[in-house]
């Protein structure tokens, strides 16, 4: 069996959950992100952490050269052989196989064979990065069940690595970062530079963010997304033409990004004005935290969504209308989409005495507009990921 996705029904040779000996398990959480979209590849500063929703991955040795994966989500599994590990056509097992082979590359011949139960409560390509969750809680996973002594740095950027090569995505870090050094109840402010963070305290109170999936998802959302990067890359080029000292988009103050209105095509002079703006958001939406300035705080998601549709473009209609519906209500402090954009989720901040008007609100005025339910997910800010 290699690389063979067997789909539909269970079958005999795949895993049950019921029957299936765990010898270790992982809960590896989803995360969100306060402010700072499409930041960490720009070298700037993000504002995420992990959430109680989580993937759990439930993990033994097979004993064999052959590892049996299967996705309860998907009702689907895949064997492949550990000593013949590439990418394949298949998105999901791309990247199971990537922080297989990534840990590979850090600490050889440690992983042997396995068997793994993928069972999340995580929306998929929703904002809430299942995807990191799934690289994460694996890499830590077989961390532990082999033993293999990988730091935390070391499972961030492999499961990096896994999603850029395996799955094609050239994702920031932020993702992996929060999933893995999460911390109840604080928010952490990231420098994607240098990887430095600070962990703030997510006291919120008398505010609740409330996250509603929008249960789209337009099909541009990963080649947009490469795209952006490479826009992004385009204007730093030109910009280090004339002055060659900056290593990142974010590193260009806002007075010389507009020096180059005329020269750069519009959209990416409008995509390299956002990230000067948003990244500057950031570290004011932190302070702002820090002194209990919900107002102020939540005035920057509104800014945020605001250039993230118009200079960006990574929003869609139904985020839009979620946005601009939350703006007639003065107990919705702020309101952004969250995530690489053209669908999943926006999260609000929402005074909590009014969270299930709001709820119900915006759901009947969404139904009625879309035909589309809303989903809403409560979270609460939790742990990175951790053996159970
Ligand atoms: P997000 O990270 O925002 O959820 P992505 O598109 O980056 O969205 O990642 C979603 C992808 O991750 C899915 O399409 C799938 O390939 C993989 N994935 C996430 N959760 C699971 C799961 N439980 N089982 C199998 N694959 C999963
Ligand atoms: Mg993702």
């Amino acid at each position: 069996m290699k690389n063979t996705t067997q789909s539909a029904n269970r079958q005999e040779n795949f895993l049950n959950l019921n029957e299936f000996k765990s010898e270790v398990i992982i809960d590896s959480p989803g995360r969100i992100n306060l402010i700072g979209e499409h930041i960490d590849y720009n070298g700037g500063h993000v504002l995420p952490a992990a959430i109680d929703k989580k993937i759990r991955i439930y993990l033994k040795k097979s004993n064999t050269d052959t590892c049996t994966i299967w996705s309860e989500n998907y009702s689907t599994g895949f064997s492949f052989d550990i000593n013949d590990v590439k990418s394949g056509a298949v998105e999901w097992q791309n990247y199971i196989l990537g922080v297989v082979h990534y840990i590979g590359t850090i600490k050889g011949g440690f992983v042997k064979g396995f068997d793994c139960i993928i069972h999340s409560e995580l929306p998929m390509g929703s904002g809430l990065s299942s995807s990191a969750a799934l690289e994460c809680g694996l890499a830590k996973g077989l961390d532990e069940l082999f033993k293999i002594g990988l730091s935390s740095d070391e499972i961030i950027t492999l499961s990096r690595d896994a999603e850029h090569n395996f799955v094609g995505t050239k994702c920031g870090i932020m993702d992996q970062f929060s999933v893995v050094r999460g911390k109840k109840n604080h928010l952490i402010l990231l420098d994607c530079q240098s990887l430095k963070y600070e962990l703030i305290k997510s006291d919120l109170d008398p505010y609740k963010l409330v996250l509603l999936n929008s249960n789209v998802s337009h099909n541009l959302a990963s080649s947009e997304y490469n795209t952006r990067r490479q826009e992004c890359e385009d204007a730093l080029a030109a910009i280090n033409n004339k002055y060659p000292s900056y290593e990142y988009l974010v590193d260009v103050p806002e007075e010389i990004v507009k020096e180059f209105k005329e020269e750069l095509p519009e959209k990416t002079f409008n995509r390299a004005i956002y990230v000067t703006q948003e990244n500057k958001r950031t570290l004011m939406a932190s302070n702002a935290l820090e002194d209990d300035l919900f107002e102020v705080f939540g005035s920057l998601l509104y800014q945020s969504h605001k250039g993230l549709s118009e200079l960006y473009e990574v929003s869609c209609d139904e985020l839009d209308f979620m946005v601009d519906f939350s703006k007639e209500f003065d107990f919705v402090l702020g309101s952004r989409m969250m995530g690489g954009g053209f669908g999943g989720c926006t999260i609000n901040l929402v005074h909590e005495d009014h969270v299930s008007d709001y709820i119900e609100n915006i759901s009947e005025a969404y139904k009625k507009k879309f035909n589309i339910e809303l989903s809403p997910i409560g979270v609460n800010i939790s742990n990175g990921v951790s053996k159970i």
